[in-house]
């Protein structure tokens, strides 16, 4: 079957035919993937800023259907539309008992150090695939694992309806943010993007405000859009050291900071602690979801999220680079694949 392998730092991805996965174990599900999004890891895997393990089929938001189980599956079988929970954690380790699966000490990464799912055919264990309702489109599945980040991160921020928002960076992640907060009733969304395609997307979604950091001080302007308060929730969806700086200069008393973007792992940010002292602040980092999955999966279902204002292309495997290149150059949103 074909399939994209990334060969390493580099070497970028290459469209290869390679074996037909197998199901190997008692537990193992074979799934024939309709569509995989690219997301702003895989960009960050072929940069060398992601750790990964290649050479690896990458690809990990995908949809798809079950073709075949093993001996010892009972809660999927052949013809299910199923979607799969990339980060496959051991269940064992310390993190993992205290309910911090998304941070096990052993994490296979499906798609990323383990063969994911830019290819005609994947296998997952069992407990890593979620069926979802055969109605949805394929590109409505492949939107759950995203989704499902920032249900995650969403529940830690606190959020309350009567409170603002602001949103650094808007591709596909924070235009998910954006739907989110809007579904939730946020008093003022405000979200911040130096593309003009990206910021219109997010008015879209229902964004009240959003700003061009090139033309205007978004630290400054958010503090006037708010009354001079300061943001009560800020998010970074950037991995920037000066946009998280930004983002926690945003917030005002009792502001809750979200720090999802994938930085540089030596990326230093200067905060005033005075100012985080005065204010209460919290910074928190969100790394992937523990149990967002079947949150997601029920938003998804409940039409909860546009996605057609985020998905912006649907690719073939055989134009992966054509679909990376959009993800990079801030042209494309969301970009799917699928194997033909
Ligand atoms: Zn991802
Ligand atoms: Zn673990």
């Amino acid at each position: 079957m074909l399939a994209v392998v990334f060969n390493g730092v580099g070497k970028g991805i290459s469209l290869e035919e390679v074996h037909v996965p197998q199901v190997e174990s008692l537990d193992g599900v074979l799934i024939r993937v309709r569509e995989c999004g690219i997301c702003g890891s895989d960009l960050a895997i072929l940069e060398g800023r992601h750790p990964s393990k290649p050479p690896v089929i990458l690809g990990h938001e995908l949809s798809g259907e079950v073709v075949q189980v093993g001996a010892g599956v009972t809660s999927v079988s052949a013809g299910d539309h199923v979607v799969v929970d990339p980060n496959m954690s051991c269940g064992t380790c310390q993190n993992c008992r205290l309910g911090r699966r998304n941070m096990c000490s052993n994490m296979a990464e499906f798609g990323i150090t383990r063969d994911g799912a830019f290819a005609e055919l994947a296998v997952s264990p069992e407990r890593f695939v979620y069926k979802i309702d055969p109605r949805l489109s394929w590109r409505e599945g492949a939107l759950v694992e995203p989704l499902s980040c920032v249900v995650h991160g969403l529940a830690k921020s606190r959020i309350k309806p009567d409170e603002t928002a602001v949103v650094y960076g808007a591709g596909p992640m924070g235009l998910l943010w954006v739907s989110m907060l809007k579904r939730v009733g946020v008093r003022k969304i405000i979200a911040v993007d130096l593309a003009e395609k990206r910021r219109a997307a997010a008015e879209g979604l229902g964004a009240d405000v959003t700003i061009d950091p090139a033309n205007d001080e978004p630290v400054a302007r958010v503090e006037r859009e708010t009354e001079g308060l300061g943001a009560d929730v800020a998010v970074e969806m950037i991995g920037r050291a000066e946009t998280v700086e930004n983002a926690v200069r945003s917030v005002g008393s009792g502001g809750r900071v979200v720090i999802m973007g994938v930085a540089r792992k030596d990326a230093i940010s200067r905060v005033g602690p005075f100012d985080l002292m005065l204010k209460e602040v919290e910074i928190f980092g969100s790394n992937a979801n523990s149990a967002g999955f079947i949150p997601a999966i029920r938003l998804i279902e409940a039409g909860a999220i546009p996605v057609d204002e985020i998905v912006s292309h649907e690719l073939t495997i055989a134009e992966a680079q054509k679909g990376f290149d959009l993800c990079r150059s801030g042209q494309g949103m969301k970009v799917m694949l699928r194997p033909v």
